[in-house]
């Protein structure tokens, strides 16, 4: 058992050992952590971060919808966001603020309530707000970057910062911010005007596509690759024979070829190869490179050695 370090012992918020992170993903796989955090508030987090020693790594989780977490677990500290962070307010000239803890889909309601078009696509998203900063999500043609106003995260050390849509560097399913380790504590969203029934029309759309094409009540992932330039990686997965084939207790979708499904019985590394082995063949079939969007995190089970006398 992991007892907690000095630096911990006085966090506000919970704190907890060896915690397992299945309950946490959408996959419902993967190892433990060793410190679990659930900060109550930014100052809380902010406490932590200016204590934690440097060379402890740290790991931040949103609602997971994105995230495959290895069966060995994720060493140091992980931080997932609690209520502190859930706040939502409507601000002037149709711009919105959430907390990195809302989930996308209550950022897309709360706009159409108000009348605030163009955040439509968030409800096609299972994640939250840190999330989307950090995966620049999108969907149906609309990604974070085109209504992105404005963030604040925390650096590593537990400094307060405030980026612009520049600092972000957004670029496809990605913020160049997001690999200088920053915490995202809250985001700024601006969209423009519309009756909300006109809004809620183009939502109700958007998640009977959603509906129609991707498994979204399986225990997934989201796109397992990046869509490569001129190519749909689930047509290159298809074409390979992957759709609906995987090891042990992992697969790709019948619905969809780009999207890695957990059947009950998978383990992290059975994800993690049906990925593996695909892009292989994929790119000895066609020479096009697939890259991960997920992100896997942590470090594979131990392999154990047995020593013959
Ligand atoms: C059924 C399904 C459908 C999906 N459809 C889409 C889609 O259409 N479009 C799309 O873009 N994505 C889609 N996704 C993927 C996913 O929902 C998005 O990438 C989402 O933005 C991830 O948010 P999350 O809160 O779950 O983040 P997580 O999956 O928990 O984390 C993702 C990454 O962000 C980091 N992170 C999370 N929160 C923070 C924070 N506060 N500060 C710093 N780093 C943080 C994590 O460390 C990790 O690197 C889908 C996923 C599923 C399961």
């Amino acid at each position: 058992m992991t007892s907690l370090p000095d630096w911990l012992q006085g966090a506000d918020g919970a704190v907890m050992p060896d915690a397992p992170l299945a309950p946490y993903v959408w996959f419902r796989v993967g190892g433990a952590a060793q410190w679990l955090f659930m900060p109550k508030t930014p100052e809380d987090l902010a406490q932590v971060l200016r204590t934690k020693p440097a060379d402890v790594p740290l790991t931040v989780l949103g609602v997971g919808s994105n995230v495959l977490v290895r069966d060995g677990g994720i060493r140091g500290l992980v931080v997932r966001l609690g209520s502190g962070f859930n706040g939502i307010a409507v601000g002037d000239d149709h711009t919105l603020r959430a907390g990195a803890a809302v989930p996308d889909a209550m950022v897309a309601k709360t706009a159409a309530k108000a009348g605030i078009a163009g955040l439509e696509f968030f409800c096609g998203i299972p994640g939250t707000v840190g999330g989307a900063c950090v995966m620049n999500a999108g969907c149906y043609g609309a990604e974070t970057c085109d209504v992105f106003v404005e963030a604040e995260a925390l650096t590593p050390d537990g400094q307060t910062v405030r980026l612009s849509p520049e600092d972000m560097g957004f670029s496809y399913r990605r913020s160049q911010a997001a690999s200088r380790g920053l915490i995202f504590v809250a985001a700024t969203f601006k969209g423009r005007a519309d009756t909300p029934a006109n809004i809620q029309a183009r939502m109700d759309e958007i998640s009977a596509r959603r509906a129609e094409s991707q498994p979204i009540r399986e225990k997934t992932g989201g796109s397992t690759f990046k869509n490569p330039d001129g190519h749909k990686s689930w047509q290159l997965i298809d074409q390979a024979g992957w759709r609906g084939r995987g090891v042990g207790g992992a697969k790709f979708s019948d619905l969809h070829a780009n999207f890695l499904i957990n059947t009950g019985t998978a383990t992290a590394a059975d994800l993690e190869a049906t990925g593996e082995q695909a892009r292989r063949q994929v790119k000895d079939q066609t020479g096009v490179e697939l890259h991960w969007e997920i992100k896997r995190l942590g470090e594979p089970m131990p392999v154990s050695h047995t020593v013959s006398s």
